[in-house]
This record gives C-alpha cells, structure tokens and sequence, in this order.
C-alpha cells in the first residue's frame, strides 16, 4: 500500500544505482520456468524439497514460481551464452511456501547480482563490497558481514564426510530434525539453532582445516581484498549455504537490529556446476540476494530509509467546471511538476480538503473571476498566503517561489 510501496521502490533504485556504477546491467527473470530449473538448485535444500510453489499448467507443464532468482539467470546465461565475465542485477518477488511469520513469507522481494564467468577472487571482493556499501548507503550501521570458505568441491566433500562421521557418532544427542537432515545433507545440520543440538554442533570439526591451497589462497586473497576496502568481516567457520553448488567463498549480512531467528539479510556466495547443470558449459559464477522485506524491518529497527511521501507539488482547484483544472494540471504536468485535482464537480470547500489531504505545496484556485481576468490564485497550503497571478507565468511564478520541475517534459 502508499507510501509503503513507493519505499520498496525507492529501495530498487538505491540498489540498481549502486550495481549499475560498477557495471552490472538489469535482468528480468520469468515469475516461474519449468521445475526442472529449480530441482537443479539441490534435492537436499528445503527450498526446492518442500517449499516451492508447483503446478501443472494448463499444457501439462509441470511448472513453478521461482523460490529465487540464481537458477534463473544461470539459465538464461545457458541458452543465450553471452560473453563473460557476465555481470547482472535483479530485483523482483519470489515465492516460498514457509511458514509465515514477521521477516518471514510467502512471497518477498529480493535485490541481487549474480557474475557469471570468472573465478577472481577479486570479483568475490567487489560482490561483497557492493552489497556492503548498499547497505550503507541505506543508512545501516548495524549490518554485520560474516564470511567463510567452504573450499573446492573435494575438500567440501571431505569436510562432509567428516562431518558425517561426526554427527553420526552424536546422532543420539541430536534432535528428530537435526538426525533427518543429517541423513540428507550433514552440512546443514550446522544450521541448526535448537539447542538440543549445540553441543554436537559446537564439537564439529571445521572447515577451515579442510581448505586445499587453492582455496585457501583464494580466500587469503578475498580478506585482503576487503580489508583494502575497509569492509570489516567476521570470519565464520559455522557459516554454510543451503545450495549444494556452494564453494570457496561464502557470505552473509546479518542485522543485529533484528531479532537473532530472522536476523539474516542477505547473503551469497561462490557456486559452481549450476550453468553446466542447465545445458551450459562449466562456469563459475558468484552473486548474492537480499532480502528486501526483512532489510527494510531493518531499516525501521535502526530508524533510517523512511517512508517517504508519495505528494504532488500543486493541486488545482477549479470552481467553473473542472475543464481549467483539466487544462491547468496538464499545463503544469508538462512543464515538468507534478500535479493533481479533483474530480466530481465538488464543492470549494471539499477540493481544498483533497488539496490538503494530497500534501501538495501549493494550490491553483481558479473561479468565474480568475478565469474572466485570465488570471489564477496561488495559495500556499502551509500558511495560506495567496497572490493573484497572470496565468500566462504561472509556470515561471511557481519556479520562482522553489516548485521545480522534475522533468522537463513540454
Ligand atoms: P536465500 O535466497 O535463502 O539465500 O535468502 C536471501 C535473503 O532473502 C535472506 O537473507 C532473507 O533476507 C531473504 N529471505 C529469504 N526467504 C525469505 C522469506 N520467506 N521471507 C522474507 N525474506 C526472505
């Protein structure tokens, strides 16, 4: 609703102007694609297992709203192979059957970036930043970067097994949850924030001594990279992502503003195999969504990107017959302001009210007397001053008073 709605699209411009400066260009992915696109994200991922929204079309597709937006682009970047490194920003709803509670739910806007075709590390350090810096160009100062390395593919695999191995001994601590995740994917039993599992979760063995070099170089690489930037990062070893195509660099903004269950952001990370996956050759890629609706809780946490309003500069009262109001706020629309009226043939008294209500700057009053005088009456709404003015300059006469136009469109 206004002036909500005008706030997540001001949210949108922050974002694309940020991404935009660094060369990232504007995708639209499909609201839904084949489910075979999504199922490529990980049958071991709750998002794609029990949380997304399938049909069968009217065609017998089977089909479904996408739960995000990386598969997507992965599989335009398959179909249309443009030349990499391939740098793009999205921003769109997504759909996720969750249980919905605050910072929670079925449908909400993510902003993203994805790079397709590089492996730098140096890209890793500009993704990051970006999301970063768009944080505080919002006005956050409660955002916190965590990061980690989940390695190459055979060092994952080897943390995994041990990981497996470990959980597997504890199984008998872990909770009914934690034992059937364990059973599909042992690494998001990391995330686990039942207390019955934290003691197995606390004596995990950690990723950090699985690195293989190149790994370890990488992200030796990417710290440095940031530091240079002065972004300061926690390096978290708990920290995993849910896609089973995750590798080296890993990362997530956390809000301290927020409560700890849905404190999370935004977040990304390194994937490789998704673009091959969909038909395209081996690729890496790099990118990561943030979570609009619970960026702007908050945003209302820490008191900053408020609600801004949604008022025109100039509200046209006309007491003839409303065809001066139609002339007038077309006038004034192509002179660049902006500018409303009534409608109805209402009374004075009730247009001065929507004039009030529409928190325009200044009304335009034009009665029988004005119009035989070829004149207007401008009011200011804040202090009711008024002047009689020619109607030929009222467009330089509002200039003059501090009106100026947004667009100059005649
Ligand atoms: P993900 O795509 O799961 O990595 O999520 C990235 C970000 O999107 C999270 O950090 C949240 O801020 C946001 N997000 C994910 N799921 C939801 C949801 N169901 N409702 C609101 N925000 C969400």
């Amino acid at each position: 609703m206004p002036p909500e709605a005008a706030r997540w699209r001001r949210f949108s411009d922050v974002f694309s102007t940020v991404v935009e400066t660094a060369g990232y260009s504007c995708i639209i992915p499909p609201m839904f694609e084949d489910i075979g696109v999504f199922r490529r994200l990980g049958e071991a991922t709750d998002v794609v297992t029990k949380e997304m929204y399938d049909f069968e079309d009217k065609g017998g597709r089977h089909v479904a709203l996408r739960p995000e937006q990386t598969a997507s682009v992965c599989r335009a970047f398959a179909q249309h192979r443009p030349p990499t490194p391939w740098k793009v920003w999205y921003s769109g709803p997504n759909f996720r059957y969750e249980k919905a509670q605050a910072g929670r739910y079925r449908q909400f806007d993510q902003v993203g970036i994805e790079v397709l075709g590089t492996d730098d590390p140096d890209i890793d350090v500009e993704v990051i930043f970006l999301g970063w810096d768009f944080y505080r160009r919002l006005g956050l100062s409660n955002v916190t970067l965590m990061l980690n390395s989940l390695g190459d593919t055979d060092d994952r695999q080897r943390y995994v097994d041990a990981l497996a191995t470990h959980f597997n001994d504890q199984k008998t601590t872990l909770s009914e949850e934690a034992q059937r995740t364990l059973e599909k994917n042992p690494l998001r039993v990391l995330d686990s924030k039942r207390e019955q599992d934290k003691a197995a979760i606390d004596g995990a063995p950690l990723l950090k001594d699985f690195l293989g070099d190149d790994a370890r170089v990488h992200f030796e690489r990417v710290c440095e990279g940031l530091r240079e930037l002065e972004v300061p990062f926690v390096v978290n070893d708990r920290l995993v992502r849910g896609l089973d195509y995750y590798r080296r660099t890993t990362f997530e903004f956390v809000s301290t503003a927020l409560e700890s269950s849905q404190n999370a952001v935004g977040g990304g990370g390194r994937y490789d195999g998704l673009v091959e996956e969909l038909g395209g050759p081996p690729t890496h890629g790099i990118g990561f969504a943030l979570g609009v609706d619970r960026t702007l809780l908050a945003c209302d946490a820490e008191g900053v990107f408020g609600s801004s309003s949604d008022s025109v500069d100039v509200f046209v009262v006309d007491v003839v017959d409303g065809r001066h109001a139609r002339g007038l706020s077309h006038d004034l629309r192509r002179h660049g302001f902006s500018a409303d009226r009534a409608f109805d043939g209402r009374s004075m008294k009730s247009q001065m009210k929507a004039a009030d209500r529409s928190g325009a700057k200044v009304a335009v009053i034009v009665g029988q007397d004005e119009v035989s005088a070829g004149t207007c009456v401008v009011r200011r709404l804040d202090s009711s001053d008024q002047v009689v003015i020619p109607r030929a300059d009222l467009v330089d006469y509002l200039g003059s008073i501090g009106l100026k136009p947004s667009t100059e469109t005649a």
